[in-house]
């Protein structure tokens, strides 16, 4: 059926929603359709543009998060489900600083990792292992809860999906006024 992006009325991206829910937004005239994909959707009476991009008339405030939140799949969706030791598949979320050593649960501190790097690593830093990290882990940009919510970014959703500031604003998905 697909998906379609909801944009907040100052354009900048709230949630994800299923075409139809869009579809039904549209017609009540609480959102305006910004781009379609292409697919139509049919009732006895009328043909409709199957939304995939659409805009709220009304503006939602949002509550204000300085970061992403941190989930194991947050994790593996920024280091693209990759090791950041090796590069083969990840399996576990790593500490880099131990937690056993004081090592933090937060952005900086954590990276997806295999199974095999996981285990020889152990309680120790990634120098002392003899490891090194391909990248410096950090706050994943801001469009990580959309990869996150539904797996993969509509190519038709990217114009909408630059960060509009330095803050994260993970994981917004404001309940919509009732339809
Ligand atoms: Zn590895």
């Amino acid at each position: 059926m697909g998906r379609a992006l909801v944009l907040n009325a100052t354009y900048e991206p709230l949630c994800v929603v299923s075409a139809r829910r869009a579809l039904v937004l549209v017609l009540k005239h609480k959102a305006e359709l910004v781009d379609q994909n292409g697919g139509m959707f049919r009732s006895e009476r009328a043909a409709h543009p199957v939304p995939s991009v659409i805009r709220l008339k009304y503006f939602v405030k949002v509550p204000y998060r300085a970061r992403a939140s941190l989930s194991r799949r947050a994790v593996f969706v920024r280091d693209h489900f990759e090791c950041q030791y090796c590069g083969s598949t990840a399996e576990n979320v790593d500490h880099v600083i131990p937690r056993s050593r004081g090592g933090t649960h937060t952005w900086e501190n954590v990276v997806a990792a295999c199974k095999r790097c996981n285990t020889r690593k152990e309680d120790r830093l990634p120098k002392e292992a003899g490891m090194r990290l391909r990248s410096k882990p950090s706050v994943p940009r801001e469009r990580i809860w959309i990869i996150v919510a539904v797996g993969r970014v509509d190519p038709k959703w990217e114009p909408y999906l630059v960060p509009l500031g330095a803050a994260a604003r993970a994981e917004a998905a404001p309940s919509l006024a009732p339809a």
